[in-house]
């Protein structure tokens, strides 16, 4: 039986571990970049509780590769940019263990490293077919050094591309984006902050909010979001220094320390921001044929509100790797009755955390009250759901 994944990214390559122990199993991870190519993960991700107990119940020694390279997120505070503290939640009121902060690259460099020696680096998937010899397997055609290729017979594809998924489009056509009309942008700065910023936290100017953590390495991951119409591209004006000092600087001028440091590095850092609409697509688990499984972003983009977009990744690899490891050694495994049992699995949790994440997007959109909203979040309602978020995992 050959199984191929397209992408070496958060999902691709967790699966593709569990997948090497399958007896029978021919498998091959096709990465569009070189191995050394780390030019899209330049910045940090906080990791949820749930996904660090998946790997861990999963995969634990690759749950401690990863752990190595992190620090731990064991709180989460919000206030405004003025000082005023609204909210401080110790994450072991909502989770029985910690998430985790991480640099992409270490990140990357621990899930690839596992798994090197199936990765065909440099290869870009350029499209699908139906397999020479039919009975429902697909072809794949992908470019490597220039040079087009083509792998004929596969038995299970599983797109792990991404957000802008290739896999996804040429299966059943790109996915319907929906845009929420809240600009994030994201960077990564050196550690200058002299202890101001450490574990996870939110300040707001009305519904314009910044976050920031420390990652390993002596750096601060900082993101900050605003308001746009939504469908409508970032102005230029909008990504000036001027404009983003203003966005977040209270109107009487008196920023905290925190904040104050935040607005300089993001002002004096501007070309190296990374830009980013918040945006949703429908969930997608499996095609019409049930011979292709969707993973990660390319089977449900989320808004990033409460840190699930790499965390949901890590939750369906975990839960593919399980599933396809015991049923891809029987015998006469059927595919399509796979992937069909992978998305009556993941279904109604994704569709929790999608609207969770939404819901709690309610501070950062036009005309929110961040005071009223944040204060919500400390309701037993909002707890609750924290709690399911981040314990009720899915399990085979
Ligand atoms: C700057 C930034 C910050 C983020 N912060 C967080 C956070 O704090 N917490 C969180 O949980 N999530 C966060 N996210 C979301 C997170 O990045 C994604 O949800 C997550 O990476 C999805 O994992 P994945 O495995 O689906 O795809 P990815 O990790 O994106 O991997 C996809 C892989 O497929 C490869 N690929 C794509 N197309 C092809 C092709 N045609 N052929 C071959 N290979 C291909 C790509 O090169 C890539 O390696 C953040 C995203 C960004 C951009």
């Amino acid at each position: 039986m050959k199984c191929v994944i397209a992408g070496a990214g958060v999902a691709g390559c967790i699966l593709a571990r569990a997948l090497q122990r399958v007896h029978g199993l021919e498998v091959l991870c096709l990465e569009q970049v070189e191995a050394s190519d780390h030019s899209e993960s330049g910045t940090g991700l906080n990791i949820g509780p749930n996904a660090v107990r998946a790997l861990l119940e999963h995969d634990p020694s690759l749950h401690a590769a990863v752990l190595a390279r992190s620090l731990p997120w064991r709180a989460w505070r919000i206030s405004l940019t003025s000082g005023r503290e609204l909210f401080h939640l110790p994450l072991a009121q909502v989770a029985d263990n910690d998430g985790i902060r991480i640099r992409w690259s270490e990140l990357y460099a621990a899930l690839r490293g596992e798994v090197s020696g199936l990765i065909r680096y440099g290869a870009r998937v350029t499209g699908l077919g139906d397999a020479s010899g039919g009975g429902g397997r697909l072809s794949l055609d992908y470019t490597q050094a220039g040079v087009s290729h083509r792998i004929d017979d596969i038995d299970l594809l599983v797109a792990g591309d991404g957000r802008y998924s290739l896999v996804r489009s040429h299966t059943v056509g790109p996915a319907a984006v929906r845009q929420h009309g809240v600009v994030i942008f994201r960077l990564l700065v050196p550690d200058t902050s002299g202890g101001l910023i450490d574990d996870y936290e939110q300040w707001f100017k009305g519904p314009n909010r910044l976050l920031a953590f420390r990652v390993p390495g002596e750096a601060v991951y900082i993101a900050g979001t605003f308001p746009i119409e939504p469908g409508a591209e970032i102005s230029d004006e909008a990504r000036t220094a001027a404009s983003l000092r203003t966005r977040y600087t209270p109107d009487d001028g008196k920023a905290s320390a925190q904040c104050r440091w935040l607005i300089d590095q993001i002002t004096a850092n501007v070309p190296s921001i990374h830009w980013a609409r918040l945006q949703e697509s429908p969930p997608l688990f499996t095609d019409p044929r049930g011979r292709v499984l969707f993973l990660g972003d390319a089977a449900h983009g989320m808004v990033p509100t409460l840190g699930q977009g790499a965390t949901q990744a890590i939750e369906d690899a975990c839960v593919a790797g399980q599933l396809l490891t015991r049923r891809l050694a029987a015998p006469a495994a059927a595919v399509p009755e796979v992937t069909a049992e992978f998305a009556r699995l993941r279904e109604a949790r994704i569709r929790f955390v999608m609207d969770f994440s939404l819901e709690a997007s309610d501070t950062i959109m036009a005309g929110a009250d961040p005071v009223t909203g944040t204060l919500n979040k400390l309701e037993p309602p909002f707890l609750r759901k924290l709690s399911r978020l981040y314990r009720d995992i899915t399990r085979v």
